[in-house]
């Protein structure tokens, strides 16, 4: 099949790999024809970064004039005043006694001691592969979780289930557990005699005699209800942990009916939807008293929401559609066909696609999510695939039919996205599996008006009193029509069994660099000004808190206290043992200090402008952020400019310029663990660290980065930021910060994901840490931030049609409100691979395969990951060849739904996180990946395989009319320079950046109607604004522009560039399908792909 000319279809892996490393430096010729040549030509494909600036701080010495003084002669900060003349602070004999006290009494509540204070037991470190796995990984996947340490997330007994985290069983043999102070762990227990069963926490998981420790893996002996209620108020020492971490595993919904325990899930076995006998002669006697004979009742969905618009939510009103009659038939049979004869399959789906025939498979539309081949009616409730989406629309029954697919299977998730519209439930009922923990949504089946059966664990569970009553249509019995069983996106009030200590103010501290080169930079002018700008935007209330610190050798505080004059600055300069002055007045309420802050925010930027400190004790100044915030948690934002050189946590330099080209090599892990250690601590108390690194510089991001990766925050790259000389730098950052500090934020969050029994969650990716088996705990969340997770089928799934997978966001409001954010998806299950492979979405898969790859980079080597990604596409399609294709065509045979899988890992083998070639500094590629692991998914396939159209042409031909705006829908182009013309203009929509790239020979009218200058020599070399003129092609052009960007909670920059431009390599780097010094042609691979296939 190779065709002769195309010299690196060598075929073997092996050939793949000399392509791709060092062994290609040589630079063979590109193959792709004239255009691309003369493409390049000009600006090549140079490292060079967007608007790179060569920016040189000149060393300079440190200042010996240290005036040191007394503590608490604290003295004003005055504008432009030298602050070398301040006074700075040593620890007075007495310090450490009269501060620290006043770090923890405050008033709030002290928070229970937990796992953080063991950072040391990590079971599942956030995007771990296999924890302890220590040998070398294959190069193939192992998509299945070993078997040992099971890691179910649903609750049987004494395992490690969602309803778990208040399990007493959980106290020893689990390392997150800590032990010791029991005062400190029973902050859930109430005294006093036992309430009457309210409550009761977890019954399921409480093995009165059960052996501490790992979960048996027999079925435990059964349990008596009335032991099992007596064993739940026994106060055995909770898990502490927990602010309000343990929480989300407790009820709050009031079940009168009798109380049922299930020892084991053998018990309960049965069907979901289908009115099949659930329950045989397993049953024991007391579950027995269900009452397992009535006939199953469809779960909520006949009374189905408003057909939503492509993509969005169910509409929240939903259950505002008049009253109907509980009288739907079952779905069963209706959903037996759908399922069986793919009815919701575009005929198109069922294709296969030979690829080395069929060039061009990319949509000229952005590729939507399969949907999932369910019955309608259910396929209309179901959760919008921007907010929850599986690998594997059609969940395959067994792991040996996943095993054999040889396809990831996994969730992809952004649960705080922004919503349009949310329901929000106020009723003070949330009803929940009382086994479980799952929350009520549309695809539990009501067994009748009083009893619902859970879609998870399929336990029977009765419907509430308050529950029957609808205070929409004021109607009793209808508890199919609540909100709860008509919208898989909910979002509930959560009332105080949800708290263990009042509900947090909104605390930001921000942490400034003010270095010699971080001066330099200019930097605090932005950031100081973009806060000024949206001090009142922050989001919060009247018990919002702010703080400052800043920092070079030595750490900086400011007394904001309502009353003084002007802020007072606090020189604390021992930096060994850090320690806070004042602490009451350094985090104000900004209501009340309003002016304070806004004084100090306007003379902070020339404070330090004359300085000469070069030093940088970041470490240390982490640490004092860290003691300030405890006390409440709260969001700290860190700005730094280089490698922190003093202190705890310095670091070297040790990237090696001329190893970048290797693949092998590389410092991807953290050259020290104190940024970890630090983030645990943080997270352990409610703060999370978001940084921003704004350095010319190395300065070791894979070290710097655990800081927000452990604590849930977020990481900002501006390389070469200057104030002056990287115009675009400062602008994204501005654009970047206006977003940063307006979103919404949460605090003191965690999030569960819970899944039908016989599936298993087992490696979650994103940032956070991960507290008990399976509880993330965020002390932040933002609406910016994506998760994934990977998962097996531990039991078989035979008896089941459908699986749900339902995530639980418990977080704290700005305005102080305890909120869970519920999302619920429903699944077909099916038994054969060929419906496997057609229910595959390869965007998700492409983005768990992502996220799976920087661990590999991570734990192995950066060519162990690239080898896996290739194997990933070889081997699922070797499996598709030989056990779906009957007849062996010659080519490379693909299911239609997998038919841009090669594309899109060829484009992950070229982002900048998997890259060879001298092109990928350390730290860029360090940010990469924490993009791959932070991002939502739709954006890291926008940086990974940007969308291109061509836009000096734009009509009105198949326009989307919204709001009496007209927008041109220009197609998709293929990412190759094939596509490009000199005479033509072109946007690369690559997420967070738009470029503009304008051909040599573009026409004179898109010159001038929509950039506004009479030739190209006079395209400005900076533009990123396109000017709005009068003409017909500057409205469409800007209307296009401004959709994209309204698709998006950030704000993509726009880089209007030309050949010369630096943005020029970008532009060319993300020609994907183009063969460069370092890696195959789309079709190259395609070859490489197909020899492997076909051995
Ligand atoms: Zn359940």
């Amino acid at each position: 099949m190779s065709q002769p000319g195309i010299p690196a279809s060598s075929g073997a892996l092996s050939g793949l790999q000399a392509q791709n490393g060092a062994a290609s430096a040589s630079g063979s010729p590109f193959t792709n024809g004239p255009i691309q040549n003369e493409l390049m030509s000009s600006q090549g494909y140079s490292s060079q970064l967007p608007g790179s600036y060569p920016h040189l701080i000149p060393a300079k010495t440190l200042n010996p004039v240290s005036v040191q003084s007394k503590y608490g002669g604290s003295q004003t900060v005055s504008p432009l005043s030298n602050y070398q003349g301040l006074q700075t602070l040593h620890r007075p004999p007495v310090a450490s006694n009269a501060v620290t006290p006043s770090l923890h009494s405050g008033p709030v509540p002290r928070m229970p001691q937990h796992a953080s204070q063991n950072p040391a037991a990590t079971p599942v470190p956030s995007g771990s592969f296999h924890p302890g796995a220590s040998v070398p990984p294959p190069l193939n996947w192992q998509y299945n979780y070993p078997p040992t340490g099971s890691r179910t997330n649903h609750g049987s007994p004494v395992s490690s289930g969602p309803a778990l985290s208040g399990n007493t069983n959980l106290t020893t043999g689990h390392p997150y557990v800590s032990s010791g102070d029991p005062s400190l762990q029973n902050n859930f227990i109430k005294s006093g005699p036992a309430p009457p069963l309210v409550n009761s926490p977890l019954p399921a998981t409480l093995q009165p005699g059960a052996p501490l420790g790992p979960p048996p893996t027999g079925g435990p002996p059964p349990v008596s209800a009335h032991a099992a209620q007596k064993a739940s108020h026994r106060a055995v020492p909770q898990p502490s942990f927990n602010s309000a971490v343990n929480q989300e595993g407790i009820t709050s919904s009031t079940n009168n009916g009798s109380m049922v325990v299930h020892n084991s899930y053998d018990e309960i076995e049965g069907g979901g939807f289908l009115a099949t006998p659930q329950l045989t002669n397993k049953t024991t006697p007391v579950s027995r008293s269900v009452g397992y004979s009535y006939p199953s009742l469809p779960p909520g969905y006949q009374n189905t929401a408003p057909p939503s618009a492509a993509g969005m939510p169910p509409s929240s009103l939903s259950y505002l559609s008049g009253p109907q009659a509980f009288t739907q038939t079952p779905l069963g049979a209706n959903h037996l066909t759908a399922s069986m004869s793919g009815l919701s399959l575009h005929p198109e789906g069922l294709r296969v696609v030979n690829l080395l025939q069929e060039r061009n498979m990319l949509p000229p539309t952005p590729l939507q999510p399969p949907a999932p081949n369910l019955h309608e009616d259910i396929q209309k409730l179901n959760c919008n695939p921007e907010l929850f989406r599986c690998t594997l629309t059609s969940v395959p029954q067994t792991q040996a039919l996943l095993n054999k697919a040889k396809l990831p299977l996994g969730l992809l998730l952004h649960p705080f996205k922004d919503l349009v519209q949310l329901p929000v439930v106020t009723s003070s009922t949330i009803v929940r599996c009382r086994s479980c923990r799952t929350y009520i949504n549309p695809f539990v089946s009501f067994l009748d008006q009083r009893r619902w059966k859970c879609n998870l664990c399929y336990q029977v569970n009765d419907v509430p009193e308050e529950f029957m009553y609808n205070p929409l249509t004021r109607v009793y019995g209808e508890p199919h029509k609540r909100p709860e069983v008509q919208n898989a996106t909910i979002e509930f009030m959560a009332p105080s069994e949800y708290m263990l200590r009042p509900p947090q103010p909104p605390v930001y501290l921000f942490v400034f660099d003010v270095s010699h080169n971080a001066v330099e930079t200019g930097y605090l002018n932005s950031v100081c000004q973009s806060l000024l700008d949206n001090l009142d935007l922050l989001p919060g209330n009247t018990r919002t808190k702010i703080g400052f610190i800043t920092f070079d050798s030595t750490i900086h505080f400011y007394s904001l206290q309502e009353g003084l004059s002007q802020p007072q600055m606090l020189i604390v300069s021992d930096i060994e043992d850090v320690f806070i002055p004042m602490p009451e007045n350094l985090l104000v309420n900004l209501n009340e200090s309003k002016e304070l802050v806004q004084d100090l925010l306007k003379t902070l930027p020339q404070m330090f402008t004359k300085t000469l400190e070069t030093q940088s004790a970041l470490g240390p100044a982490l640490q004092a952020a860290f003691k300030l915030m405890s006390p409440t948690g709260g969001r700290m934002s860190v700005f730094q400019t280089q490698l922190p050189t003093l202190g705890v946590g310095a670091l070297r330099p040790r990237e090696e310029p001329n190893h970048r080209s290797s693949a092998k090599e590389i410092h991807l892990t953290p050259s020290t663990d104190f940024y970890k250690k630090l983030a645990l601590d943080c997270s352990g108390q409610q703060v999370a660290v978001d940084l921003f690194l704004l350095s010319g510089q190395y300065s070791d991001l894979a070290s710097l980065g655990c800081i927000s990766r452990y604590s849930a925050g977020s990481v900002y790259y501006y390389p070469s930021y200057h104030h002056q000389h990287n115009p675009v730098q400062v602008q994204k950052l501005q654009k970047e910060l206006q977003r940063y500090l307006t979103r919404k934020i949460g605090f003191e969050a965690v999030m569960r994901i819970r899944c039908t029994k016989g599936l298993s969650i087992h490696t979650f990716h994103g940032n956070f840490f991960v507290r008990s088996t399976d509880l993330l705990s965020l002390p932040n969340v933002n609406p910016d931030a994506g998760y994934a997770v990977q998962m097996s089928v531990e039991e078989s799934l035979t008896d089941t049609q459908l699986v749900s997978f339902q995530s639980a966001l418990l977080y704290t409001s700005s305005k102080g409100e305890r909120r869970i954010r519920v999302h619920t998806l429903c699944l077909p299950v099916v038994s054969t691979l060929n419906e496997v492979f057609l229910g595959a979405d390869v965007q998700a898969i492409s983005g768990l395969l992502a996220n799976m790859a920087v661990d590999r980079s991570v734990t192995a080597s950066l060519s162990d990951a690239r080898d896996a990604l290739v194997n990933a596409v070889v081997d699922s399609l070797s499996a598709y060849r030989s056990s779906v294709l009957s007849n062996h065509q010659p080519g490379l045979m693909v299911p239609f739904s997998l038919r841009l899988f090669p594309l899109y890992v060829l484009a992950l083998l070229k982002q900048k996180s998997f890259q060879t070639g001298t092109s990928a500094r350390l730290d860029e590629r360090s940010f990469a990946m924490c993009q791959v692991k932070n991002q939502p998914l739709v954006y890291l396939m926008l940086t990974t395989h940007p969308n291109l159209y061509r836009v000096d042409n734009l009509s009105d031909e198949g326009a989307l009319n919204i709001n009496d705006r007209t927008i041109p829908q220009p197609p998709i182009l293929q990412l190759s320079v094939e596509k490009l013309s000199r005479d033509g203009a072109f946007l690369m929509d690559a997420g967070s950046v738009l470029i503009l790239w304008v051909g040599k020979n573009c026409g004179q009218n898109f010159l001038s109607q929509v950039l506004g200058v009479q030739s190209y020599a006079l395209i400005p070399h900076t533009m990123t604004d396109l000017p709005e003129l009068d003409t017909p092609e500057s409205a469409r052009t800007i209307a296009f522009i401004s959709w994209l960007r309204e698709q998006r909670p950030f704000f993509p920059i726009l880089y209007v560039i030309r050949d010369e431009s630096p943005m020029k390599a970008t532009f060319l780097q993300n020609m994907v399908e183009d063969r460069t010094e370092s890696a195959l042609s789309y079709y190259e691979f395609l070859l490489h792909i197909q020899q492997q296939v076909n051995k």
